[in-house]
Formats: structure tokens, C-alpha cells, sequence
């Protein structure tokens, strides 16, 4: 080979990006082979931990900040002020960093440290507020975040609940990718459901490009508001609500499938062990609900599930053996191994 046909002498293109924060979206899709034993349809998980970020929080991130520029809204040396303590944080805080913003963070006390850290490291300042208060309280989350909002000079609040860039930076990125990686062979598209922004973002699009041919499946927490529930407490994160948000299209999930606490988590872990995927709990919520729905399905069907971050967030909770016992989750005698254990 030489150069005119591209071999090994061609001249080095250097590739690089310009900022980690353009390398938001285009994350790859990979086959679930052991826990899809005996399942008959090609089920893919999209894994959203390789975002730069760490979760598919960076894809709303990016796609809020740059309307609210475009808006007006967010102008040079402005301040980012949103009441959330995971993912969304870490994704608006290395978008700000790119672009020359403050973040400012609210949380409440029960979040931990280390995930306050995070934050901190990216540059954000975390204001932490007391858990055991009512949210009428002057020192509530909603009420500190707001009076943040009204007393700093040029402040904005994206507001992924209700801000419609959320669900649209699904429309714009998630769902085409899907399409395109499958080849347009995507028949299925299970997501948890939390703000609501990624199964409806996603969901419309895949909808409308296969003319409705996509079935969209939301995977919720029991006890949650979109499985019925009234918000009864569970355990996984980032998932599930106790109201309606505005970033929640109704019109879009054609079922959505109930998950226990204990299956979600029984499937994180095994995620880990048989798929090395070390992926956070509503990633296992999410596969537990695919799982259900590929048991009735055919070889035809290629199923899409939506892996929303990794498992590091989560070594003390899931990954940890003493406090799945305490819930009863593993049995009692499960927690570590002595020498002998492994000899
Ligand atoms: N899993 C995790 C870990 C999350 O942080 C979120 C976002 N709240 C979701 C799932 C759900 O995504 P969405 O808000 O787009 O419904």
C-alpha cells in the first residue's frame, strides 16, 4: 500500500476534540448475552455511562444551556442554579465549565458527600439544605433554590422538570441514534422513567420515524405515579415520581412495566458479574422491565434498553453486601469472604 490508496503511509490526521463537553452523545449500543438466555429477540442495552459525564444527563445538559443562550435567558459570566444533587449536576457543571458559567447547586442533607464532591470538583458551589423540613420552610430545597434564583445577579434555572429541552434533546440525539445504529430495525424501546424527558423525547421520535411501528415501554419503580402508584418509597435512583412532570408525555409509552426494589437490584449486580456492565440501579430496573417484555416476544424483535449511568455511584448502596442484607435484598450471611473463603 502506499499513500494514493491510504495505507500506513498516509500523513497522520491528528483527531481530537476541541472540549470533553463535544463529545456528549453518540454512545454505542451492546448485545445483553447472559441474562437474555433463552430469550428469543436481539436485546441491546445503550450505554449512557460512556457520555462524558458519566450518565445521559450530559445530552440535556448541553442542549438546556445552549437554548437558554439562545433565548437570552443565560448570558456571559451568567449563574446555573438547579435544586439536584446527581447527574444533571455533573452534566450542567461541565458544560458551564466549557462555556465560562457558575453553577450553584441545592441538595438536601441526605445526599452524600461524595456526590456532593463531585460537583465541588467540577467547580460548582453546593448549598446542602435540611432534609426534615417542609417544603413551605424558608431553608426547603424549592424555597432556597428560588431565592438563589431571584437574588443572584443573572441567574438562570434550567428546570429539567418542566424545561422542554429536556425531552427535545432526546428527540434531537437518543432517538436518531437508535434509529440509525439499528439500521431502522429497532421494535421496542424500554426506558425508566423519571423527569419523563428521555422516553419522551426518544419515544416521539422513534414513533414518528417508524410511523408508529416503535413500541415504547417505561420501566417504573412499584409505588411510583406512572405505574399507578401514589409515590409510596423505593429505593432506586433517579426514577419514579410522586407527581407529574411537564417533561412527561403521556401519549408516548404504549405500557409501562412495574419493577420491585429487589429486582432491580438483583439485575444491577448481575449486570456487573455477567454482562460487565457496572451500571447504576435504574440500569438494572430498566433491564428487569426489557427482560419482561422480551419473554413474549419473537427473533424478529430488537429491543433497546437504555442504560441512564455506571455503577460507581453506587458501591455503598447496590454493590454493597451489607446494606442489600439490611433490606433484605441478600440474605444475612452474604456480606464479604474470609481467606479461607477463597483458598
Ligand atoms: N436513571 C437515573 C440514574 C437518572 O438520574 C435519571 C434522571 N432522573 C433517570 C434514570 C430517568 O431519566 P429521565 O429523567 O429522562 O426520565
Amino acid at each position: 500500500m502506499d499513500n494514493a490508496t491510504g495505507g500506513p503511509f498516509r500523513l497522520a490526521v491528528v483527531e481530537y476534540a476541541e472540549h470533553i463537553a463535544d463529545l456528549v452523545g453518540n454512545t454505542p449500543l451492546v448485545r445483553l448475552n447472559s441474562l437474555t438466555k433463552g430469550l428469543k429477540p436481539l436485546v441491546l442495552a445503550k450505554v449512557e455511562y460512556l457520555n462524558p459525564g458519566g450518565s445521559v444527563k450530559d445530552r440535556i445538559a448541553l442542549r438546556m444551556i445552549e437554548a437558554a443562550e439562545a433565548a437570552g435567558e443565560l448570558r456571559p459570566g451568567g449563574t446555573i442554579v438547579e435544586p439536584t444533587s446527581g447527574n444533571t449536576g455533573v452534566g450542567l457543571a461541565m458544560v458551564a465549565q466549557r462555556k465560562g458559567y457558575q453553577c450553584v447547586f441545592v441538595c438536601p442533607d441526605k445526599v452524600s458527600e461524595d456526590k456532593r464532591n463531585v460537583l465541588k470538583a467540577y467547580g460548582a458551589r453546593v448549598v446542602v439544605c435540611p432534609t426534615a423540613v417542609p417544603p413551605e420552610h424558608p431553608d426547603s430545597y424549592y424555597n432556597v433554590s428560588d431565592r438563589l434564583v431571584r437574588e443572584i445577579e443573572g441567574a438562570w434555572k434550567p428546570n429539567q422538570y418542566a424545561n422542554p429541552q429536556n425531552p427535545e434533546s432526546h428527540y434531537h440525539s437518543t432517538g436518531p441514534e437508535l434509529w440509525t445504529q439499528t439500521g431502522g430495525k429497532i421494535t421496542h424501546f424500554v426506558a425508566g422513567v423519571g423527569t419523563g424527558g428521555t422516553i419522551s423525547g426518544t419515544g416521539r421520535y422513534l414513533k414518528e420515524v417508524s410511523d408508529g411501528a416503535v413500541q415504547v415501554v417505561g420501566a417504573d419503580p412499584e409505588g411510583s405515579v406512572y405505574s399507578g402508584g401514589s409515590g409510596r418509597p423505593y429505593l432506586v435512583e433517579g426514577v419514579g415520581e410522586d407527581f407529574w412532570p411537564d417533561t412527561y408525555d403521556r401519549g408516548i409509552a404504549d405500557e409501562i412495566i412495574p419493577v420491585s426494589d429487589a429486582d432491580s437490584f438483583q439485575v444491577t449486580r448481575r449486570l456487573a458479574l455477567e454482562e460487565g456492565l457496572l451500571v447504576g440501579g435504574s440500569c438494572g430496573m430498566a433491564v428487569a422491565a426489557a427482560l419482561k417484555l422480551a419473554e413474549r416476544l419473537t427473533e424478529d424483535d430488537v429491543v433497546v434498553v437504555l442504560l441512564p449511568d455506571g455503577g460507581r455511584g453506587y458501591l455503598t448502596k447496590v454493590f454493597n453486601d451489607t446494606w442489600m442484607s439490611s433490606y433484605g435484598f441478600l440474605p444475612p450471611d452474604s456480606s464479604g469472604a474470609t481467606v479461607a473463603d477463597v483458598l
